[in-house]
């Protein structure tokens, strides 16, 4: 069975049942992070009206000037809901969204947060990674670890996130015809760090740029991820699976029938 560590079910059309094609190619396991607080309550319900689905609730970069304090209190709830894993997806964006500064101070306290709370974290990282290091070292964010989601920097950036305990997060630029460095990445680091997510409905893989991504192309990914490595689609489905329910403490049984 596949897991798809990063999806944004609750943005997804919900006709037809968009996990249906999934189900089908043995993807049976979903991790949704949360984007703004007004949808969390979206974000919980989607992922108790989905079997194998897991939640991870949080505030993006992008969003993180409606980020208030007084909001610490829902999300030390939600982290404790059953069906939480994580908090996510919190980080930096160097590219879009509120003031660096603004973006920063939210993210230690969501790291603050998520240690507190004991639950991993699902980072985004985009042209910030020398600053997400240093605040994941700062606020001791090995505490808990978790996965860099949509990874895409050097193999020196995914041996620092390693040794904080993140697994790498392989989407949909690994199957980009262009994407050697990536490649290198994915040979080059121990197989127990690589988990796979699509990331849908953004970030499609090949050859579906331009398109809504779909959960049912995570099998793509799955496929260059195996290439790369030389593993057969059994071994990569194990491998990668196991890795997932380890860094983010899932029970070891299939989390859906
Ligand atoms: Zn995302």
């Amino acid at each position: 069975m596949l897991l798809d560590t990063h999806i944004h079910l609750d943005f997804l059309p919900v006709e037809p049942a968009p996990l249906a094609e999934a189900r089908g190619r043995e993807i049976g396991g979903w991790v949704v992070p949360g984007v703004t607080p007004e949808h969390w309550p979206r974000l919980m319900m989607t992922v108790a009206a989905t079997p194998g689905a897991w939640a991870a609730p949080g505030v993006h970069p992008q969003a993180a000037d409606r980020w208030r304090p007084e909001l610490a209190g829902e999300l030390r709830r939600l982290a404790a809901a059953p069906r939480t894993v994580a908090i996510g997806e919190v980080g930096l964006d160097g590219q879009i969204g509120p003031d660096q500064a603004v973006q920063e101070a939210v993210f230690r306290q969501l790291i603050r947060l998520a240690r507190e709370t004991d639950r991993p974290l699902l980072l985004h990282m985009r042209r910030a990674t020398s600053r997400v290091l240093k605040l994941l070292r700062a606020e001791q964010a090995q505490a808990v670890g978790g996965i860099a989601h949509a990874f895409s920097g050097s193999l020196d950036t995914a041996r620092q996130l390693i040794a904080l305990g993140f697994a790498l997060g392989i989407g949909g630029v690994v199957t980009f015809p262009d994407a050697r460095r990536l490649g290198e990445v994915v040979r080059g680091v121990p197989a127990e760090w690589l988990v796979l997510e699509t990331d849908a409905p953004d970030l499609p893989p090949h050859p579906h740029r331009g398109a809504e991504n779909r959960p049912e192309w995570l099998t793509l990914i799955a496929d260059r991820v195996a290439q790369l490595r030389g593993w057969t689609p059994a071994e990569t489905a194990r491998i990668t699976t196991t890795n997932a329910r380890r860094v983010l403490r899932l029970p070891g049984e299939e989390a859906s029938s």
